[in-house]
């Protein structure tokens, strides 16, 4: 039996002022006879936050960077809203006993903390932070049996497998398909990568609106990587029922196949409006906010299979995914930084892969780590990622 739905759904939106997070407001502001923003975050862009809070009126709102303090002005929240400074805060606004759903929209490693207490809490989470789940899949997926906890993902892809996969039974799953839009940079050459990508070009991305990390991961095809490991944790699957296909138009978002070889997909225009209201509301379906299909013209629907020597990276995610343990911790922090120092200019984009690679391989891996040592190696992977310098440029 799916959960029912509380009568006014009080949210929490961790990362509120970013991609994910404005265009959950905007959920939350179309359906708000049911659905409440009780609880916003962010780090940095306080001033945005504050506005957020002006026009939605949450009880709550934190503020994760707690050296801001001392800038902001007594009038400069609503009257009613509590606010709070520090990651600490993050995590107890997440588990606060009158917020009922958690949605993870932070970027990064950093958006585990409130995900973990969250599903401690046993709370509806939505899961748009992919990270949590590529860093600590088997500790987050046991800790949400233990509690009860309902993940929902926000991931169009992880949405979309979700959806098909109400249409059969679990056990008569053959594999998932997930798609990629191919970023812009799909159809180049490994030795094009290397000569014209721009920080400029990374940032330009055809299909999807999204904050500058995710953004710059979709066109190395990292963000497939990490999607591959989250599907692998989130729907416990084996690495042998997980495949990749590019698809440009970005309207099937991915798709199953049962094991009599039917194939079940989901299908809408690119708008992560979609999977976040999805998350907000299952297991029933309201009228949108977004554009829906025009039925009335013709589409076109193209499917490729990725081009591994061009975009290394998705091998390194299906690596990783089929090694577990401490990899995913590894894999993502080196990432993360990497993708900081190719937007600060410091490293050339196909780097990327080629540094996380050399991170990953001289690790102490271990298979069965706990938290404390995953958030030790994270920090470890990040600072080898800085230091890392090309062996040609030596
Ligand atoms: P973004 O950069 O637009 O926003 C990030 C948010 O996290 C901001 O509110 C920021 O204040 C907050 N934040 C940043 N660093 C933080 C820290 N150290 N501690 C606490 N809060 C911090 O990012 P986004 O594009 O909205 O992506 C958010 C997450 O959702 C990512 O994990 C991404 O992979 C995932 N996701 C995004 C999309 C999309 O369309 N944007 C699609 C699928 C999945
Ligand atoms: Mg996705």
């Amino acid at each position: 039996m799916p959960p029912e739905l509380p009568d006014m759904n009080r949210i929490a939106v961790l990362g509120a002022t970013g991609s994910i997070g404005t265009s959950c407001l905007d959920v939350i502001a179309a359906h708000n006879s049911r659905l409440q923003a009780t609880a916003l975050t962010a780090h940095g862009r306080w001033e945005s936050l504050a506005e957020q809070c002006h026009r939605h009126q949450p009880r709550f709102a934190v503020i994760s960077d707690a050296s801001l303090r001392a800038q902001i002005g007594g009038n400069a929240f609503p009257y009613k809203t509590e606010v709070s400074f520090g990651p600490d805060a993050i995590e107890k606004i997440a588990c606060h006993p009158d917020i009922d759903t958690v949605v993870c929209g932070i970027v990064g490693a950093a958006g585990l903390r409130g995900a973990w207490s969250a599903i401690e809490a046993g709370k509806r989470v939505g899961i748009a932070n992919k990270e949590t789940l590529v860093v600590a899949g088997p500790l987050v997926m046991q800790l949400a049996e233990k509690t009860g906890s309902l993940l929902l993902p926000v991931d169009s892809e992880h949405s979309a497998v979700f959806q098909a996969l109400l249409g059969g039974r679990r056990q008569d799953l053959k594999r998932i398909v997930l798609t990629a839009s191919g970023g812009p940079f799909r159809g180049w050459s490994k030795e094009r990568l290397e000569r014209e990508v721009t920080v400029e070009r990374a940032l330009a991305h055809p299909t999807w609106q999204m904050g500058p990390k995710i953004t710059v991961d979709s066109a190395s095809m990292m963000n497939k990587a990490l999607e591959v490991i989250e599907a692998r944790w989130l729907f416990d699957l084996e690495i042998e029922q997980i495949a990749v296909m590019i698809h440009p138009q970005s309207i099937v978002h991915s798709f199953v196949e049962f094991v009599d070889g039917s194939v079940l997909a989901q299908l809408s225009p690119p708008d992560m409006k979609l999977p976040i209201q999805y998350a907000l509301t299952y297991p029933e379906r309201w009228a949108g906010t977004i554009a829906t299909m025009d039925w009335t013209r013709s589409h076109q629907l193209d499917f490729q299979p990725p081009d591994l020597d061009a975009f290394p990276a998705l091998r390194l995610g299906f690596e990783v995914a089929r090694r577990g343990g401490t990899c995913g911790a590894v894999l993502n922090a080196a990432n993360e930084v990497a993708v900081q120092r190719f937007l600060d200019g410091n490293l050339k984009f196909t780097e990327i892969p080629q540094a996380c690679g050399d991170i990953l391989i001289g690790h102490n891996f271990d298979a069965q780590p706990t938290l404390t040592e995953l958030i030790r190696l994270d920090g470890w992977a990040r600072k080898e990622m800085q230091q890392w310098k090309s062996s040609q440029s030596i």
